[in-house]
């Protein structure tokens, strides 16, 4: 399977009735839409619980600190409720979008960042990613060409794959969390996303923009910063992520094309190509094979 099953389990709850990633050959479903219309949390509670096994559960802790420091949604420890995200250890970083009903799970990989986990929340919450807009071809260009063969479905828009959704910002946001980068789920080190100009841009995983505060502002109104009767201090500074995300340098050429042998840095990491694959060196010294997804690199076992 190409790139391991990360691809395959990068949002994706295969149990689940809401899904957003598919087999080859399957044909999406055309049920009702959770996201960014309906199938909010009520009351802007999201109920969790924390999954004994999940290691460094700072991150799952770090990003319910930045969620509710920058919007007025509440995480409430779950006790005996119905209705529950269960961050667990899996293949990669994934959830469902909105609230699906029972315990829906949110996915973390050991490569998965506190700003990854500040992405699945906002899945969990209902947002789509940010490319996936019904307007999003005034923006960029999708380079089918170039696009993981069976990760195609990760650039349809919301509405090409059968759901409803809304626009609560007049444009899309290209400094969005929940917004891909110019080469994820790249087949060949091009670019999948570029503007419309053509040039390429950098993502980020580290906190939520001022975009994404404004569109959840309007699915979940109210106080910001926990709200209700307890109102930590509105200046509550925003965590530091354990791991920033690197953003994606300038490339010199726009579509850049990787000779083996040749040192290129990417995604903040200095990495050799070698027989069409990605190899950096360890700080002990030996070579490790990376592979980049969604602007991440992960290590390949
Ligand atoms: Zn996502």
């Amino acid at each position: 399977m190409y790139q391991g099953d990360i691809i395959f389990f990068n949002d994706m709850i295969t149990d689940n009735p809401i899904k957003l990633v598919y087999n080859k050959g399957e044909q999406p479903s055309q049920q009702k839409s959770v996201g960014r219309t309906s199938s909010y949390w009520p009351d802007n509670i999201v109920f969790y619980e924390i999954d004994a096994l999940l290691p460094d559960q700072a991150r799952v802790t770090d990003a319910i600190s930045h969620w509710e420091a920058n919007t007025a949604v509440k995480f409430v420890q779950r006790s005996g409720e119905s209705n529950y995200v269960y961050f667990t250890p899996g293949s990669g970083c994934s959830s469902c979008v909105g609230m699906v009903g029972g315990r829906q799970n949110i996915t973390l990989a050991s490569g998965c960042s506190t700003g990854n986990t500040i992405h699945e929340i906002g899945h969990a919450v209902g947002l789509w990613h940010e490319q996936s807009r019904v307007d999003r071809d005034s923006y960029v260009t999708i380079n089918f060409e170039n696009i993981a063969s069976g990760a195609e479905h990760n650039f349809r828009t919301y509405e090409e794959s059968g759901y409803d959704g809304d626009e609560f910002t007049s444009t899309l946001d290209f400094g969005s969390i929940m917004m891909y980068s110019s080469y994820s789920f790249s087949n060949n080190g091009q670019s999948t996303i570029v503007k419309l100009d053509g040039s390429t841009y950098s993502a980020q995983r580290s906190g939520l923009s001022t975009d994404d505060k404004a569109g959840i502002d309007s699915m979940y109104p109210g106080e910001t910063g926990g709200g209700g009767t307890v109102s930590p201090p509105p200046t509550e500074p925003e965590p530091t992520p354990t791991e920033p995300e690197p953003t994606n340098p300038e490339p010199t050429n726009p579509e850049p094309t990787y000779i083996n042998g040749e040192y290129y840095t990417i995604a903040g990491l200095t990495v050799l190509r070698k027989k069409d694959k990605w190899l950096y060196k360890k700080d002990r010294g030996g070579w490790q094979e990376v592979e980049l997804i969604d602007g991440t690199w992960y290590n390949v076992n």
